[in-house]
């Protein structure tokens, strides 16, 4: 795949021309088309990579209906966005969600993600999808002011248990890989969930027997009733209920959790967008929200006929993008072919023909 600018964290605004928010196919093809208006792109996403729900539910899964791509995995659709969008260079802010979308005085929007950066826009473009795909939480009084120091969720590594005492919560793959993969560093390893099984292919589960028999990995079947802290806050046990009904002190450093990625709608919703059973509602001749500079593209929108599918977020995008040169620039935008424009071409970065 291939890596667009990244940007660190800011607490003071970054002005952009267009921010768009949501990396999964839609969000990636209207970088392209702002890129060729030669509109460059801010890209957000909740999740840590591009691709949205071709990356996230089904990335080796065949897709067959992308126009002149007679088939192609999910992954691989991904892959080639990113590729198609490299010479716009986004400046992509992964890993963090848009939490809020405010009208500035002077038409352009103030965006903040849970990152803390911060985007002075004067166009937006939601390609939000069916949500930000974030992590599930675990829900007990207290938990959430020890997320991201003692709690991490979905961590791409296990590397923070290096030389403490981890639990691992979860049944699924991640959570058995990560088990495994924390034995190398951590000081002890237990793997928490509510069951003694586990959703991961043969030869993970084969590993996870190894080490439970050598005694590396200890195997808790039980929930998360509470925490216990120390009175500077700090996280030393968990407590847990197993199916017997007994209630037990589990004393830990850190708490890794693996409970599924979902997609929630979340903020979005307030943004004060006229909205009709969870989706943004636009005008199709420029895919325009309620609120002008504000677009919305893909799963998020609705209009009559709408069918949530790839190739028609990619149309919309199309307009959107057109419709936005005008809004910005307040004059009309000619069409061009890729194919003979020379000033496409530069923008693309290829040679003249
Ligand atoms: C199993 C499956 C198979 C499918 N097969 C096909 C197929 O064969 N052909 C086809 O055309 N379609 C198919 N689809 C549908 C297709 O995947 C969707 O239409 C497409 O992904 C929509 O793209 P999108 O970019 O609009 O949204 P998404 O792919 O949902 O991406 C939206 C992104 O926005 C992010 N986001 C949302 N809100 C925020 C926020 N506030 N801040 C930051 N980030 C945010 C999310 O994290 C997400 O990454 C399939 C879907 C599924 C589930």
């Amino acid at each position: 795949m291939a890596d667009p600018a990244s940007s660190a964290a800011t607490s003071s605004p970054i002005a952009a021309d267009a921010v768009v928010i949501g990396a999964g196919p839609v969000g990636l093809f209207q970088v392209f088309q702002l890129g060729l208006q030669g509109i460059p792109a801010h890209l957000v996403d909740a999740l840590p990579y591009l691709g949205g729900q071709c990356a996230q539910l089904y990335p080796d899964k065949p897709i067959y209906d992308i126009p002149g791509t007679p088939v192609c995995t999910g992954r691989e659709l991904v892959d080639l966005l990113a590729r198609q969008i490299a010479p716009f260079a986004p400046a992509t802010h992964l890993g963090q969600q848009v939490s809020a979308l405010q009208p500035q005085a002077d038409g352009r929007f103030l965006l903040a993600t849970t990152a803390g950066t911060q985007l002075l826009a004067r166009s937006v473009f939601i390609a939000a999808g069916v949500g930000a795909f974030v992590p599930r939480t675990v829900k007990v009084d207290g938990i959430e002011a020890l997320a991201g120091s003692q709690v991490l969720y979905h961590p791409a590594t296990p590397q923070a248990a290096a030389g403490r005492n981890v639990i691992v919560h979860g049944g699924d793959e991640e959570a058995v890989r990560a088990a495994i993969e924390a034995t190398d560093i951590a000081r002890s390893v237990t793997l928490l969930h509510r069951r003694d099984v586990f959703q991961a292919d043969a030869a993970d589960l084969q590993r996870l027997q190894q080490l439970r028999d050598a005694g590396r990995i200890r195997v808790v079947a039980a929930q998360i009733t509470g925490i216990e802290t120390d009175p500077s806050g700090r996280l030393n046990a968990l407590r847990v209920l197993d199916a017997q009904g007994q209630e037990q002190s589990e004393p830990l450093d850190l708490l890794l959790v693996y409970l599924g990625i979902s997609p929630r709608l979340g903020p979005v919703a307030d943004w004060g967008l006229a909205i009709e059973r969870k989706q943004l509602v636009v005008d199709t001749a420029s895919f325009a929200t309620s609120v002008p500079g504000i677009y919305a593209v893909g799963d998020i929108n609705t209009y009559p006929g709408k069918r949530k599918l790839i190739l028609c977020g990619f149309h919309e995008a199309t307009l959107a993008a057109f419709a936005a040169a005008e809004y910005l620039s307040g004059a009309a935008v000619a069409l061009q072919y890729t194919t003979t424009s020379s000033k496409l071409h530069e923008r693309l970065g290829v040679e003249h023909t």
